[in-house]
Order: C-alpha cells, then structure tokens, then sequence
C-alpha cells in the first residue's frame, strides 16, 4: 500500500520538477536563439557592406547553416539535459517521497499493532467467558450454586473487560491534554493515596508520604491518574506488610514525585520496555498474580509527556523499584 503511494507521490514531485525543469528550457531556449539569430543579423549587416554581393550570398548561406546547426545543438543540448533532469529529479522524487510517508508508515504500524494487541486482549477475557457459559449451557443439570459461581466469574472477567476500556480510552484521551492550571503536589498524592487505601491495606502494605509544598503546571486529573498509576504498581508488585514511601517536593524551576517500593524490581535488560503499550516484565509471573494489561507505564509516560516533564525509573531486582517523576513548576 505504501509502495503504491510512494510511487504516485514520486509521480507528482517528478511531475513538478519536470514542467519546471521544461518550463526553463523553453524560456532559455527562446532566449539563447533570439541572441543568436540578432548575431547573425547584425554580422550580416555588417558583412553586407564589406563584401562583394556574390561573396556575401555565399556568406549569408554558410550563416544560415551555421545558425540551423547551432539550433539544433542547443535543442538537442537541452534534451540531454531535461533527460538528466527527468533521471536525477526521479532518484531524488522517489527518496523524497519514501522519506515523506515513513512517519505516517510509522503511525500506520504503530495503529495497527496497538489494535491488533487491543483485540488480543479483549479477546482472552471474552473467550474465557465464552468457554464457561457454553459449559454451563450444555449442562442439564446445571443448579443455583453452579450458576452463582458462573455468573461470579463472568462478573470477573466484565470488571476486567471495563477496566481494559477505560485504560484504552485514558490513553487515547492524553492526546488532547491542556495542562496549564497550577496543582499542588500534596493534593495529588492525597487523591492517589485514598484511591489505593484499600488495595494497599488488604496487602498490609504502608503508604508513607513526605511531600512539600509545591505548584506544578498542569490538568489535575491526568496527574492524580499518573500519581495513582504509579502508586497502584508499586503496591500491586511489592509483597505483603511492605511499605511504599511517596517523596516529594520543589526540583528547580518545577517538581519532583518519587514513589520508592520494596517490591520485586524489575530487570535491567526489561526497564527500556516498561513504558511499552501492552508490555509486561515477566508475562507468566504477572498474569497470574497481579492484574494489568502492560498500559499503566504507557498511559503514565504520556501524561508526563503532555506536561513537557520527563519520567526515571531504577529498580533492584528483589529489593524495589523508584520512578521519579519530573514536572515543570506553574
Ligand atoms: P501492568 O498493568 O501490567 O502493571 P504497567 O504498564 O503499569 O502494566 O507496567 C508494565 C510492567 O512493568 C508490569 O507488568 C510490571 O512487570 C513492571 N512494573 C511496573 N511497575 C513496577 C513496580 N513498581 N515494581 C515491579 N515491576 C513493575
């Protein structure tokens, strides 16, 4: 599809480049054989006077050759051209053309991947639920009991379906952020924290917190979400009766959050990929244990991206992991 489009976009350029390379010919052409036929007329009128009438016929006549002959070259000098033109400007079209499409080549494989991961994902949970009502359906002596537990598990597999929609549209909605009114720092992580209470307190997990105060730039919702995003995972990857300590404070001319975990850690040759669409460390580990779809890291990065601040991570394996979060100040 994108050779095909390179191809008649290589047609246009050429096509420009051409009618203007033709277009100048013409001109130069026109011009070049005016100067040469007053040459001549202005040599024969000089000639005219000098020469005897029979010498001058004969002069007039190897003039008239020589102008015809000179015509033809530059005729013939300007084919050459044109055709060097016509091969150069097409080398060229075509490198142009390709370097024109590869970001929108780049787009397309990048739409088409994220919908084909989207539709893997939404599928495993729809087969899943497919699977246990076409069971429950061939059974004839299916009871209450079975049929609470079917619609329990169904229920499970719908919350997880939500939970995938709503992360695919937060990160479609990251795209048209404005973020320019003044947050305060404390206030997100008081937000993000009381969201987490209860998942941190069936963990027993602690959720320390020393925030100053501190006004970042930026649209309070997406930063609370990011804040959450970033406090979510750590309690979901650290072990139980763990604490999760929360930092922060004034970083230059902005803020800095810094959310340290005593969690598993993540690999080192994994950490460039954490912030990957549908990307999780350890596939086996993570879809038993902890819930996710690899696109809270995405979602975070593209927050912290609309705000023109930047995320780090560093992690220990078997000790925690930090993500620091940088933002420009309001
Ligand atoms: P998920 O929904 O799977 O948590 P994320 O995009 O939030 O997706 O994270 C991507 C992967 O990075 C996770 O699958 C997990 O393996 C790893 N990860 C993220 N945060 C942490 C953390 N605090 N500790 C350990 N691993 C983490």
């Amino acid at each position: 599809m994108f050779h095909s489009a390179a191809l008649k976009l290589t047609f246009w350029y050429l096509a420009i480049v051409m009618s203007l390379s033709i277009c100048f010919s013409a001109i130069i052409y026109h011009f070049a054989d005016n100067e040469l036929a007053q040459n001549t007329r202005r040599q024969d009128y000089f000639f005219n006077s000098e020469l005897p009438s029979p010498d001058f016929r004969n002069y007039t006549q190897l003039r008239k050759q020589q102008l015809a002959a000179s015509e033809s070259h530059l005729k013939a000098d300007f084919v050459v051209f044109n055709l060097m033109v016509l091969v150069s400007g097409g080398i060229a079209s075509y490198a142009l053309a390709r370097r024109t499409l590869r970001p929108i080549e780049e787009s397309h494989e990048h739409q088409k991947r994220f919908a084909s991961d989207a539709s893997h994902e939404l599928r495993t949970p729809l087969t899943a639920m497919q699977t246990e009502i076409e069971v429950a359906l061939r059974n004839k002596k299916l009871n209450m009991d079975s049929a609470r537990k079917l619609l329990g598990s169904n229920l499970e597999e719908v919350a997880k379906l939500r939970s995938l929609a709503e992360s695919l549209l937060s990160l479609d909605n990251q795209d048209s952020l404005e973020p320019d009114s003044p947050v305060s720092l404390k206030d997100l992580v008081r937000v993000a924290k009381e969201r987490l209470a209860k998942a941190a307190e069936l963990k027993n997990i602690a959720i320390e917190t020393d925030v100053k105060a501190c006004l970042v730039k930026g649209d309070e919702k997406s930063l609370t979400e990011l804040v959450s995003i970033l406090l979510d995972n750590a309690i979901k990857y650290s072990p139980k009766k763990s604490t999760v300590s929360i930092t922060g404070g004034k970083r230059g001319k902005g803020g800095f959050l810094k959310v340290v975990d005593q969690g598993q850690g993540i690999a080192q040759a994994e950490l460039p990929h954490i912030f990957d669409r549908f990307y999780r460390a350890d596939p086996s580990r993570n879809k038993s244990k902890a819930e996710g779809y690899g696109l809270g890291l995405s979602i975070a990065r593209k927050i912290v991206e609309a705000h023109k601040g930047h995320i780090e991570v560093s992690s220990v394996v078997g000790s925690g992991s930090t993500f620091t979060i940088f933002l420009p100040g309001a």
